[in-house]
């Protein structure tokens, strides 16, 4: 019998475990198709706010970093302690292999293979082909049929580029990370702290960060510049953190989308979500949670279109979107543009973090997921602060 789901989504990350999971929960019909077999390269730092809108269980963060240091270019230190709170670290293949189990807990069909191809059958149903990889590692071409396609495929989606219009357009960042072994035994290592370097010479316009991991650590940087070498700046990143000896266990990169994609939906049966979408924060690289909320607003755009008939909700999913982070993501992108474009700037910027007013909406923003209105004034004294900054009134 040729099975037709009431979603097919493929991918399962963040964004597409999570759709499945809405959706399953929900009564719906559900395949999961994601390739399987790679850890995808990522820092795993999560906020709270995830943790909290997505039920994540605390075994599954592997470090709780509790203060931040950022470092310059002349090395000035800036030690930013995180109040109250913590960023969670995950490792993404427990993570993301618990999401996807608890969509099939909740109903969701999991396929192992890659996908290929959409189709249309003649009565005009959505078919979606796929490599598939069965119990034994046999590989043969199949497909199902579907109401709804939610592209969850990451960067680069497939999906996108055979569905939406402009996907192929584009532009990304390409980040590369170093997994090594903590080193324990060294009394200056600290397992909650999260470095972040300001450096024209670890990345030319993002920046590098050595996260903690419990028995493990990520060193990575990015850089959306093509002729730049992010393994030679993890190479000096290491020496510069002294851990240029640290057993390396694994070398990664993959792309990072650089904005939200125009257009997420066919304004018929496939709506895109995560970095299919184009969903990645710009100057921090912050990407999971964007995914997951990406996700869950891709599954509502489909449950609303299923219960109406009406296709024009499938753009919801975008609009949601775009009405809560929209505004964040647009003033992270100016403060990329701005910050990140050489090491006096840079410099500067460092420097304007050792403002506590800085530091507090900062960090409340990143953990909280929200633009702090609780004193206005802080506002306005970090605005005058930035000016002084920028014209050169305060020394760093
Ligand atoms: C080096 C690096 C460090 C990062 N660090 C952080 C960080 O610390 N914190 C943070 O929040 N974000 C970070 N990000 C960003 C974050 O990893 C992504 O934004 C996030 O993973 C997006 O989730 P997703 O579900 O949309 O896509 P992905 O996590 O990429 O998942 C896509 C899924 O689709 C599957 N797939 C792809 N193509 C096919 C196909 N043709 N057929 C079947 N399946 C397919 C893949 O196997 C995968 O499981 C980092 C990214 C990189 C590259």
């Amino acid at each position: 019998m040729d099975t037709t789901y009431d979603v097919v989504v493929v991918g399962a990350g963040p964004a597409g475990a999570t759709a499945a999971h809405e959706l399953s929960q929900r009564g719906h019909s559900v395949l999961m198709l994601d390739r399987m077999g790679r850890i995808k390269p990522c820092g795993g730092a999560i906020p709270p706010r995830l943790i909290k809108d997505f039920d994540i269980p605390d075994h599954l963060l592997v470090a709780k970093s509790r203060k931040a240091r950022m470092i310059s270019p002349k090395d000035n230190r800036v030690d930013i302690p995180i109040d109250g709170g913590f960023v969670g670290m995950v490792n993404r293949n427990e993570f993301d292999e618990w999401l996807r189990q608890r969509a099939v807990d909740h109903g969701a069909h999991r396929q192992q293979g890659t996908f290929e191809r959409l189709t249309q059958d003649m009565d005009g149903t959505r078919r979606v082909h796929f490599e598939a990889r069965e119990g034994r590692g046999e590989v043969q071409m199949r497909s199902v049929r579907a109401r709804f396609v939610i592209g969850a495929d990451g960067a680069k989606s497939e999906v996108a580029k055979q569905a939406i219009e402009g996907a192929e357009k584009t532009k990304y960042v390409f980040a590369y990370h170093e997994i090594v072994k903590a080193p324990h035994a060294d009394p200056s290592h600290d397992p909650d702290r999260c470095d972040v370097y300001y450096r024209g010479s670890l990345s030319p316009d993002f920046y590098g960060w050595v996260f903690p991991h419990g028995d493990t650590m990520s060193i990575g940087t990015g850089s959306a510049d093509k002729g730049y070498s992010l393994k030679s700046a993890v190479m000096r990143l290491r020496e510069t953190a002294g851990l240029a000896q640290a057993e390396t266990l694994r070398r990664e990169g993959a792309p990072i989308p650089l904005k939200p994609l125009p257009k997420w939906d066919n304004e018929r049966d496939v709506v895109l979500a995560g970095d299919a979408a184009g969903v990645v924060a710009p100057a921090s690289g912050e990407g999971i949670y964007y995914a997951m909320v990406g996700g869950r607003f891709a599954a509502q755009a489909v449950r609303e279109c299923l219960l109406s008939g009406n296709t024009n909700t499938l753009k919801l999913a975008r609009k949601r979107f775009m009405k809560l982070h929209g505004q964040v993501f647009w003033v992270l992108g100016i403060m990329q543009y701005f910050w990140y474009i050489n090491d006096k700037r840079r410099e500067r910027f460092v420097k304007i973090c050792e403002d506590k007013d800085v530091q507090k909406l900062t960090f409340d923003a990143y953990m909280n997921k929200e633009l702090v209105r609780s004193d206005p004034m802080a506002h306005v004294r970090i605005f005058f602060k930035d000016l002084a900054h920028l014209f050169g009134l305060i020394r760093t």
